[in-house]
């Protein structure tokens, strides 16, 4: 911890902007007795307290509602103040400057500053602190910031679910399984004579069983959580006019539950957030891929080849109205070849026709391109010539739930279970490294002549895996890559 982590932090909780209601928070040891001498009253813990926030000659700057929560039961652990205002950012920041300018003013009795001390708050740090002080563990206090980032209700509600704890709970049970099955084989380490025997009468071998069964069906959960958290990133490609706008439209149309167009991304490629089960799909319609002596249009291009090579599905668009164009075909096939280089230069798994998975357990996803064939409303008794394309229509909308079924298939997604928890790429990844330390220690035990203090040491690198999602050994630097990616205070 360093000593910074211990001075009292201020900060605006609330969103930026307007709103009815906006709270500057505050957390640390030793806030009551400035904040009673400030606001001139005393504080009873967890009341509301209607009264001005008074400014350096006395005036209010507003009138609100002043909350004390005394350490330890806060969302910090520490003492918190929370102060509620009108919602107008210069409100707020009076406000929160006042506090500092209130707290470095000596305090009489002594002569010493109330809390000379007290500084802004970095992103994170009040959970980050609620998170020091054990009031949560980490996959709680990521999920803070999940549920607040929430874009889809399926997103919303499994984050709430692993904020309450079930994800740090189910990864609790797993632990106690783990560390009754290390417990064992230690044991036998200190009496080698009974060994391999010791072991086979405890059924360390059904243990470790069970525990791949439970860690299975953990990281399932998890990584449909992490589905949700992250979306699918799905490029449509293809030549101009083949219909990518069309279809971009068409699905976002359909589903435009929650429709986001993302900053930036507008004017050149489109990218659209939108959720087919739940699952939050953005959807980048790129600029037409060709050779071009326009330069706002390469430039458009370019952008469309590094969204190519960001993407975790590739719509290929066709146009089943040129199917018999020698021409256009050369074209697409000119197309498919470069996205085939392109991906494999990427850094992907060889681009595969076949419905991968693409959370691949080993964290490497190959990219599918799925062949889609446009227009078939004007293009009757076509035949697309790949086995497992799809034929639609953007303008009519007939094949779309196959494309809708064949996306989500893709993102290995299930029907989203009322227990999937909210997991992020790290703890997915941290299961799988688990997964691969019990793999290990199985194969000593299955072994003719177990190696014990292998199978000891697997057994350890598993437990230390798992404790890093629950932050049990948390090193600094990974804490502060979590939390400096909060907003300010949270
Ligand atoms: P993009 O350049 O690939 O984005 O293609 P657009 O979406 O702009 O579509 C090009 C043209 O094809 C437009 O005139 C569309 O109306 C037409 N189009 C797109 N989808 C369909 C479809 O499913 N059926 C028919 N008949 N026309 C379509």
């Amino acid at each position: 911890m360093q000593a910074s982590d211990t001075q009292p932090i201020a900060a605006i909780a609330t969103a930026a902007g307007r709103g009815a209601v906006g709270i500057v928070r505050l957390s640390g040891r030793g806030l009551r007795p400035w904040a009673e001498h400030w606001l001139g009253r005393p504080l009873q813990p967890r009341h509301a307290h209607y009264l001005p926030f008074p400014a350096e000659d006395g005036q209010a700057i507003d009138h609100g509602l002043a909350l004390f929560f005394p350490a330890p039961h806060s969302y910090t652990g520490e003492d918190v103040l929370e102060l509620q205002a009108h919602g107008g950012p210069i409100v707020l920041q009076l406000l929160l400057a006042r506090c500092l300018q209130s707290a470095a003013a000596p305090n009489p009795a002594t002569g010493q500053p109330w809390l000379a001390q007290l500084r802004l708050a970095e992103p994170g740090e009040f959970t980050r602190r609620a998170f020091l002080n054990d009031k949560m563990d980490l996959a709680q206090a990521e999920a803070v910031a999940d549920l607040i980032d929430a874009s889809t209700e399926s997103a919303a509600r499994s984050a709430s679910r692993s904020l309450s704890g079930a994800f740090s709970q189910a990864i609790a049970q797993l632990r106690e399984r783990l560390i009754h099955l290390r417990m064992l084989v230690e044991a036998t380490l200190d009496f080698p004579e009974e060994d391999v025997d010791f072991l086979e009468a405890a059924d360390a071998r059904g243990q470790l069983a069970g525990l791949q069964a439970q860690l299975r069906a953990i990281g399932q959960r998890a990584r449909q959580g992490a589905l949700l958290r992250e979306g699918l990133h799905v490029v449509i490609a293809g030549q101009p006019n083949a219909g990518k706008s069309s279809l971009l439209n068409t699905l976002a149309g359909a589903e435009l539950a929650i429709v986001t167009p993302i900053a930036g991304t507008t004017r050149d490629k489109v990218e659209q957030t939108i959720q087919i089960d739940g699952v939050p799909l953005h959807i980048i319609d790129t600029a037409g891929l060709r050779q071009t002596d326009d330069l706002v249009e390469q430039i458009g291009v370019q952008r469309a080849w590094q969204a190519l090579e960001q993407a975790q599905v590739v719509l290929f668009l066709h146009d089943a109205l040129q199917a018999h164009d020698p021409a256009s075909q050369e074209r697409d096939a000119a197309i498919l070849a470069q996205l085939h280089a392109r991906l494999r230069s990427a850094g992907a798994a060889a681009a595969s026709d076949a419905p991968t998975p693409v959370t691949a357990p080993d964290g490497m996803a190959a990219v599918p391109i799925v062949h889609v064939w446009n227009k078939c409303d004007a293009a009757s008794d076509f035949r697309a010539a790949q086995p497992d394309a799809l034929v639609l229509s953007a303008k009519t909308g007939q094949g779309l739930d196959a494309l809708r079924q064949r996306l989500l298939q893709l993102a290995g997604h299930e029907t989203v279970a009322e227990d999937v928890f909210m997991a992020r790429a790290r703890h997915v990844q941290a299961l799988a490294e688990v997964g691969e330390h019990l793999a290990q220690a199985q194969a000593q035990l299955d072994s003719p002549a177990p190696a014990l203090d292998l199978l000891a040491e697997e057994l350890r690198l598993a437990q230390l895996a798992l404790n890093r999602i629950t932050g049990e050994f948390g090193a600094d630097d990974l804490l502060g890559v979590i939390f400096s990616r909060f907003c300010i205070g949270k």
